[in-house]
């Protein structure tokens, strides 16, 4: 089999079979097939798409192409929760809490944030002492005592998805639904619970702009699960305005903290209920979203999730005095308001905007390399229907930097106005199962 041959059969449209993708990702992990004819391979499969066939099969090579972890050791049926990104996006830090609270194992392997989008990884490393990497007896023993771990994935899983995830970011290859929901899926699968959800986001800090293409993507993805023997479901969620209040690592593990503690802003709430909801129907210990809500209820007002931060937070080494005491986080040296110059009402709050805002106040990376400003980000006064006089607080910035005055001019820019009331819809647009 030649590799030249796989591309022009995907350049020219036409379905490959089991073993041409099997050659290609056994080949790109090991080295034998050079970058440049994975990069035409994935710029071929960009234009001509790949059928559903395809897709389950590049899953499972990709999937198989290092460890896959079973959970066979842990008591219960175990879940896991996977966002597509967003801005703002700090739901694994409550829902994790709030399941786990339930009786369900909760096993979350995340990511680091890259370009706007933030990742848990970083936002929990903002906790003084928290590790994220622990052995696998330490993982499952946790699993098996407290019921959550959320931790980082472990060098060989998946090694065909870092390789190919590094190449696609660099050659325009990203967003692609065969290639997105193979990344993705890959990786829940190799992480072994036994029920997945995926919070499949929309609008502009996305990487599906449109409802249309997250359901597909949604679709793709929860059968590809469901096909491989996993109950996976989706939601679609609206990522056309932050997520909460809070921006950057600290700050969203602060909201993270009031919001365990019944003080939430509303559409982060919301999700986390709904997500939460729909975890406890598939891990069977809730026979309906009515019955889920009552117990989630329970374990928030009477601080059962809260503990179980407090928990998970000891059991991976953290200073939970943190959580206990939110104002012992560092807060940036600047705090800049941001004001609004006309009055209106909130139409749209650019998510991409303010995600690339707040990385360059300090809260991202632009390279896998770059440091991270812990307590830099935004915090959000005003949302999507808010009425809005000129001269009002629209957002806060904090940051370490000096001369950021480009920064809160886009940050302002951000904020899109309209002279008309605007509507605030659900935060869940729509189930996959
Ligand atoms: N997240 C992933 O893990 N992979 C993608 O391709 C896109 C988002």
């Amino acid at each position: 089999m030649r590799m030249v041959d796989i591309i022009e059969k995907k350049r020219n449209g036409k379905e490959l079979s089991d073993e041409e993708i099997q050659f290609f990702i056994k080949g790109y992990v090991d080295g034998t097939i050079p970058d440049y004819q994975a990069s035409a391979f994935t710029m071929a499969v960009y234009f001509r798409g790949m059928t559903n066939h395809e897709i389950c099969t590049l899953t499972d090579c990709m999937m198989h192409s290092g460890d896959v972890i079973d959970l066979s050791r842990i008591k219960g049926v175990t879940v896991d929760k996977h966002s597509t990104g967003g801005v703002g996006d700090k739901t694994s830090l409550v829902v994790g809490p709030m399941v786990a609270a339930c009786g369900v194992k909760v096993c979350k392997m995340s990511g680091r944030g890259l370009g706007h989008t933030g990742g848990t990884l970083d936002k929990l490393e903002s906790i003084p002492g928290f590790q994220i990497a622990i052995s696998q007896e330490r993982f499952f023993n946790q699993l098996n005592d407290i019921g959550l771990a959320i931790v980082g994935q472990t060098g060989h899983l998946v090694p065909a998805d870092k390789k190919l995830y590094a190449l696609r970011d660099v050659t325009a290859t990203v967003e692609s639904i065969p290639l997105i929901a193979s990344s993705i899926m890959s990786k829940k699968l190799a992480s072994g619970s036994d029920a997945i959800l995926l919070d499949v986001k929309f609008g502009s800090g996305a990487f599906m702009k449109t409802i249309e293409d997250a359901r597909k993507l949604a679709r793709t993805m929860v059968d590809i699960g469901n096909g491989l023997g996993r109950d996976t479901r989706a939601i679609l969620t609206d990522m056309d305005q932050p997520l909460g209040l809070a921006v950057g690592n600290s700050l969203e593990v602060k909201e993270a903290i009031a919001t365990l503690k019944g003080h939430g802003p509303k559409d982060f709430v919301e999700l986390c209920y709904e997500a939460s909801a729909i975890m406890l129907e598939q891990a069977r210990v809730a026979k309906s979203k009515e019955e889920a809500m009552a117990m989630l209820k329970e374990v928030m007002d009477s601080g059962k999730a809260f503990d179980k931060l407090v928990q998970m937070v000891e059991a991976q080494g953290g200073d939970s005095s943190y959580i206990k005491d939110p104002s012992k986080f560092e807060v940036s040296k600047h705090i800049i308001e941001v004001r609004a110059d006309k009055e209106g009402y909130v139409r749209r709050i650019d998510s991409l905007e303010i995600g690339e805002s707040a990385m360059r106040l300090g809260a991202g990376r632009e390279t896998i390399q770059d440091k991270i400003d812990m307590s830099a980000g935004i915090v959000l006064n005003k949302k999507v229907g808010d009425k809005v006089h000129a001269g009002d607080l629209l957002c806060t910035a904090y940051t370490n930097k000096l001369g950021v005055d480009d920064i809160i001019k886009d940050i302002k820019e951000a904020f899109k106005l309209d002279d008309v009331e605007v509507k605030t819809l659900p935060i869940v647009h729509d189930y996959i199962h």
